[in-house]
């Protein structure tokens, strides 16, 4: 097995063009597994820990740009403020050692969907910057990203450089149902957010289908009907949360059921709505 080791973004893109069939690597934490259990066996492993602009993020353009390759450790520790959703989701993964070295970007990359990161950024309106040696970049939105199981628009020449993450307008909560509190692939996740200047709100559903996905007639069914100066109406909440629960379309796996799965969903769509609604009408009469 050949071990490619670019130190610059443009050599990655380079290796990539030459070897489509390398396997990008970043923090390992799914790739090694994969290794380990001789799940597959590829002919070249692209590592990209020199690429160090992969680690960094910033914001501009009203855009938080994280890096493919931002740890959790540091989306938790440094991106909280701007990126709450997305941060709480990151507290939930694996254990201190996986989120020291599993990113962002590793997780888009495997597309599973059970990742924790998918139903943040889908409900924050997150888009991907993939890029190749040939055709040069390309930002596609979360929700066109992930096209099937562990499947993603990802072209064999690409390579995922960032994600761009609109910064919090408003509340933003995760939920994650799991077996055990910690070192758990979900059985269920759902986020949601808050957009108060566009009287929107957004959503992820994960572990719940084939792929991360939004619950699109819940969010539209808020958009047209929530009063978003008054207490949340009992009526409304229980909708969406029906709603929420009807976008799924899961299996039964070890995990869990499809029905349980359809169950938690309406169960954490609610939960969360009812919290990033308190915390809106908080903020508001403050
Ligand atoms: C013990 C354990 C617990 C875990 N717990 C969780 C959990 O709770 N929640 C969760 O979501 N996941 C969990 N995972 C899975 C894993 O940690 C995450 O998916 C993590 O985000 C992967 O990131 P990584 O940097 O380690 O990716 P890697 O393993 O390096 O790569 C993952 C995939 O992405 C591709 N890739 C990486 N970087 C790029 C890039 N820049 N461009 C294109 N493709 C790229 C790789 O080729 C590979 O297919 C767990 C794993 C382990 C081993």
């Amino acid at each position: 097995m050949d071990f490619l080791r670019p130190t610059t973004w443009e050599e990655a893109l380079a290796a990539k063009a030459d070897r489509p069939e390398a396997v990008p690597i970043q923090g390992g934490t799914d790739v090694m597994v994969e290794l380990n259990f001789d799940v597959r066996r590829p002919e070249a492993l692209l590592d990209l820990n020199r690429v160090a602009e992969l680690r960094e993020w910033s914001i501009a353009g009203g855009f938080c740009r994280v890096g493919a390759g931002v740890p959790y450790a540091a989306v938790i520790e440094e991106l909280g403020g701007p990126l709450p959703g997305l941060a709480q989701a990151a507290r939930t993964v694996g254990s201190p050692q996986i989120r020291n070295r599993g990113s962002v970007g590793g997780n888009l990359g495997a597309a599973s969907p059970a990742g924790d990161s998918h139903p943040p950024l889908l409900a924050a309106g997150a888009v991907v910057e993939v890029e190749s040696y040939g055709r040069g970049v390309r930002m596609i939105p979360a929700a066109e990203f992930y096209l099937g199981v562990k499947r993603s628009a990802l072209e064999p020449d690409e390579l995922i450089r960032a994600v761009h993450v609109p910064p919090a307008t408003g509340p933003q909560y995760f939920s994650k149902v799991g077996t055990r509190n910690a070192m758990v692939i979900a059985v269920c996740s759902f986020a949601i957010a808050l957009h108060p200047r566009e009287r929107r709100v957004g959503t992820g559903l994960g572990s719940a289908a084939p792929t991360p996905r939004r619950a699109l007639e819940a969010e539209e069914l808020l958009a047209a009907e929530l009063d978003w100066d008054a207490p949340l109406d009992p009526a409304l909440l229980r909708r969406f949360g029906e709603l929420c629960a009807r976008a799924a379309a899961p299996i039964d796996d070890v995990r869990g059921t499809a029905a349980y799965r359809v169950h938690a969903i309406g169960v954490l769509a609610r939960r969360t709505l009812t919290w990033a609604w308190n915390d809106h009408l908080e903020k508001r009469a403050a």
